[in-house]
């Protein structure tokens, strides 16, 4: 398992009531994604015009860019509830059964990590999401009969971290497949400035925008940094962030100016320095780090790839020019 990181992307407890509390409700505060936001205002009208349910919708992307939260958003628009739960939640065909049983008309099933659902599990959902029906099995041995049950005309919205990793036939099934795509700073200046408000932080243009550029791009850990470094102005300075703290706060908690943190820069070192820059396979570079490939791909590669540190090729994986030069070394004759 990999050791927190000081900005970890993935969730966890201490984000839930902080998280909620900066969430936003409509399609307005939500801020970027504009593509999928025109989208969803387009589908979200015409269902609401025809008097119908939305589509099955399925949203991919590293962990923090705003799944759960547009989810939120849609259901909120729609003016239905969303019943939210994750893959690994549920772990019996009848749990998945109860919970479709379960939905009003309209309302959205949130799946959360839905690449994970069992294969068991996963065929439940094939007729509901097709036929709004579900077939139980009644009675045992030679007696057993199949009875369908028809369900309620709701929506699944399925969030993944990597699109491939669903099945086909459940990945066909949804009607819309939307990629979020990383915030840029100036995206996340306005999200960091909006959460200040929220907190009641005081922070200068220039302290959001520090933050902003070393937050790799994502929402959940702008945030994050945003608390810590109003900890750190409360208690070293006059509560205020400006430019100088939010960089000597960063520089602390080994942010550096790209918003490479340890986790980052310890897989570029391995990269460059055991594998002499690659091309080294994903799973071998794992082990060698000591982490769990998949762990790597979600969590920090995305943001490597985005960003011309590393390049995937055929042969596995290789550090770019521009990474030799970011932790130090002189660039070889044939980087990536
Ligand atoms: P995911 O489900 O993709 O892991 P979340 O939806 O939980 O990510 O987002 C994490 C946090 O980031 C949310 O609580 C919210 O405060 C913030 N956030 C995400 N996307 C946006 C956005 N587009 N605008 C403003 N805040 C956002």
């Amino acid at each position: 398992m990999m050791e927190k990181r000081t900005i970890e992307t993935r969730f966890t407890s201490e984000d839930a009531k902080v998280e909620n509390s900066l969430r936003p409700r409509s399609l307005r505060e939500y801020i970027g994604q504009e593509r999928i936001k025109e989208n969803l205002q387009i589908s979200i009208q015409a269902a609401k015009q025809r008097g119908e349910s939305l589509d099955h919708i399925l949203f991919y992307g590293p962990p923090g860019l705003g799944k759960t939260t547009i989810s939120g958003i849609i259901a909120n628009e729609m003016g239905v509830k969303m019943r939210v739960t994750s893959g690994p939640a549920i772990e019996k065909p009848g749990e998945m059964a109860s919970v479709l049983n379960g939905l009003g008309e309209g309302d959205i099933l949130f799946v959360d990590e839905i690449h994970r659902l069992n294969k068991q599990v996963e065929e439940v959902l094939y007729p509901a999401m097709e036929d709004f029906a579900i077939d139980i099995l009644i009675g045992k041995g030679s007696d057993a009969r199949s009875v369908r049950l028809n369900l309620p005309r709701f929506t699944l919205v399925g969030a993944t971290t990597r699109a491939g990793l669903l099945s086909a036939p459940l990945r066909d099934r949804f009607g819309e497949i939307h990629r979020l795509e990383f915030y840029t700073p100036e995206e996340l200046c306005t999200i960091i400035e909006n959460s200040a408000v929220k907190l009641n932080v005081s922070i200068e243009r220039e302290g959001a925008y520090e933050l902003a550029r070393r937050s790799r791009g994502t929402p959940r850990l702008a945030n994050r940094i945003l608390k810590r470094v109003r900890d750190f102005a409360q208690v070293r300075y006059n509560g205020v962030i400006t430019g100088e703290v939010a960089n000597v706060a960063l520089d602390l908690m080994e942010v550096d100016k790209m918003g490479l943190d340890r986790a980052d820069r310890r897989y570029l070192m391995t990269l460059i320095e055991v594998f002499e820059g690659g091309p080294a396979g994903i799973d071998t570079l794992a082990a060698s780090i000591g982490e769990d490939a998949g762990t790597i791909e979600d969590l920090i590669e995305p943001y490597l790839l985005q960003n011309g540190f590393i390049n995937r090729t055929p042969r596995g994986r290789m550090a770019t020019a521009r990474a030799y030069e970011h932790m130090g070394f002189a660039v070889p004759e044939d980087p990536a």
